[in-house]
C-alpha cells in the first residue's frame, strides 16, 4: 500500500522565490485547464490539456514565464486535475466510497500551495539532501526514515507559511501478531471515545480552548483594509492559530488510533452521520473539533497497514438503548443520561461503556453469522471484507494515492 511520509524544511531565501514561481506557475496551469474543461462539451484528454495549457501556453507572451520552471509538475497539475474529475464523477455514480467530491475549483494565491513532483523531477541523495528540479538541494528534517524510495513528493505550502516534503512510498503492510482482542469504540462529546473494555478518553478541544483568541484575531483581521499588508499579517496571524489547533488535534487521533490498532486484532465502530450532525448548529463546533472523521479515516488506514480488522456497525443499531448484559431494549435516553438501570435484568450502566460493548457485539455478531462454512469465531481468519448477517458492517479500504493526492496531507500517516 501506498503512504505518505511528511518532513518540514527550511528553504534559503532564493530558493523560496523559485518555488514561489513554481507554485504561480502550477496553479496558472490548473485554473487554465479547469477554465478550458468548464467550456468544453466533452471533457479534453489529458494529452490535450497539456498541449494547450503547456506546451503551446509557453508560446504565447502571457505565460512565456511557464518555461523557467521544471515541466514536470506542470504536467503533473493537468494530471492532477484529470483525478480530481474522475473523483468527482465517481462520486456521483455512487463508485467511490467516502464523502461526496465536488468538482474541482479554481486555486488561489492566497490559499495552500502544492506542487508535485513525479521521480524525474526528484533525487533523494545519500548527504540527506533532496533535489528539487530547477529549485535546488534542500534539506528536510527528517523526523524518521523513509522506508523506501519514494516514487513522487510534493512540496507544499501552507496558509501559515511554512514548508513541507511530501513523499509517497509504498510500504508492506506488516502483519502484527493476532492477539485475537476485539474492541468496541464509542464516539462521543463528553468523552472522545469510550472502550469497551471500560476505558474512557477525553479529546484535547483544542479549538474549544482558543476560541476567544480566534475571534479577537478575526475581528482585528475584519477591521484592515484589503489588500493592505497588515491585512496579510492579520490573515497569517488567524491561520497560525489554526494550524495549531489542526496539529494539537491530529497528534491526540494519530496516539490514540494507533494505541487502539496496536492493542486489538478486531476495532469496531459505529458509523455515524457526521455530516448530518456538523448541520445541528449547537453541535456543529463542537463536533468538528473532536475530529471524528479524521479519527475514524487513521483507524481504517493503520488496521490496513498493520493487518487488522476493521468495522463499521450501522448507525441504526440501538447501542445506547440495549443493555448489554441481557439484551432488553430500554428505549430511548436523553443525552443528559450518563447512567442507567436496566429495567429488565437490574444491571446498573455506564451510558458509553454500555454503548462500546453493544457496538463490539453487533460488529462480533455479523462475523458469526457470515457465509463462512466453519462455525465458531472466525476473527483474525475472516477475509477484510468479510460480511454478512442481519447487522450491515463495512470494512474500508486503504486510501489509495490517487484519491489523497488531490488533497494531500490532510494526515499522514504515522503520527
Ligand atoms: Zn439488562
Amino acid at each position: 500500500m501506498k503512504a505518505r511520509y511528511r518532513y518540514r524544511f527550511y528553504p534559503t531565501v532564493g530558493q523560496q522565490q523559485k518555488l514561489a514561481q513554481l507554485f504561480g506557475c502550477v496553479r496558472v496551469v490548473w485554473n487554465d485547464a479547469l477554465a478550458l474543461c468548464k467550456q468544453s462539451q466533452k471533457l479534453p484528454s489529458n494529452g490535450e490539456l497539456q498541449k494547450r495549457c503547456i506546451t503551446q501556453a509557453k508560446k504565447l507572451e502571457g505565460r512565456s514565464w511557464l518555461k523557467d520552471v521544471s515541466v514536470v509538475p506542470l504536467q503533473q497539475s493537468v494530471a492532477d486535475l484529470g483525478v480530481a474529475y474522475k473523483n468527482f464523477f465517481d462520486s456521483l455514480k455512487g463508485k467511490r466510497k467516502g464523502r461526496k467530491v465536488n468538482l474541482p475549483k479554481f486555486k488561489k494565491r492566497t490559499s495552500r500551495q502544492s506542487a508535485r513532483l513525479t521521480q524525474r523531477g526528484f533525487r533523494v541523495k545519500n548527504n540527506g539532501k533532496v533535489y528539487l528540479a530547477k529549485i535546488g538541494d534542500v534539506k528536510p528534517i527528517w523526523s524518521r526514515e523513509l522506508p523506501a524510495i519514494p516514487s513522487s513528493v510534493t512540496i507544499i505550502k501552507d496558509c501559515e507559511g511554512r514548508y513541507f516534503l511530501s513523499f509517497v512510498v509504498e510500504i508492506n503492510p506488516q502483519q502484527r501478531p493476532n492477539n485475537n482482542k476485539s474492541i468496541g469504540v464509542d464516539l462521543g462529546i463528553t468523552d472522545f471515545a469510550t472502550t469497551s473494555n471500560g476505558e474512557k478518553y477525553k479529546a484535547p478541544k483544542p479549538l474549544k480552548r482558543r476560541l476567544k483568541r480566534l475571534r479577537k484575531l478575526q475581528r482585528n483581521l475584519a477591521r484592515k483594509t484589503k489588500g493592505s499588508r497588515r491585512r496579510e499579517k492579520a490573515k497569517k496571524r488567524v491561520a497560525k492559530l489554526h494550524a495549531k489547533v489542526k496539529d494539537t488535534r491530529a497528534d491526540f487521533l494519530h496516539k490514540l488510533s494507533t494505541k487502539i490498532i496496536r492493542e486489538n486484532q478486531t476495532i469496531v465502530l459505529e458509523d455515524l452521520n457526521v455530516s448530518g450532525m456538523v448541520k445541528n448548529r449547537k453541535l456543529s463546533r463542537a463536533i468538528s473539533d473532536l475530529g471524528w472523521r479524521d479519527f475514524r479515516t487513521m483507524l481504517e488506514t493503520k488496521s490496513v497497514m498493520y493487518g487488522r480488522e476493521f468495522k463499521v456497525i450501522s448507525r441504526w443499531e440501538p447501542t445506547s438503548q440495549t443493555c448489554s448484559c441481557c439484551g432488553f431494549r430500554g428505549g430511548k435516553k436523553e443525552l443528559g443520561i450518563r447512567e442507567w438501570t436496566c429495567l429488565n435484568c437490574g444491571a446498573v450502566h455506564d451510558r458509553d461503556i454500555n454503548a462500546a460493548i453493544n457496538i463490539l457485539v453487533a460488529g462480533g455478531q455479523s462475523e458469526t453469522q457470515s457465509a463462512f462454512p466453519i462455525g465458531g469465531n472466525l476473527r483474525g481468519v475472516a477475509p477484510l471484507n468479510g460480511r454478512g448477517g442481519r447487522h450491515k458492517t463495512t470494512t474500508v479500504a486503504a486510501t489509495c494515492e490517487t484519491s489523497t493526492q488531490l488533497e494531500p496531507v490532510q494526515l499522514s500517516l504515522f503520527g
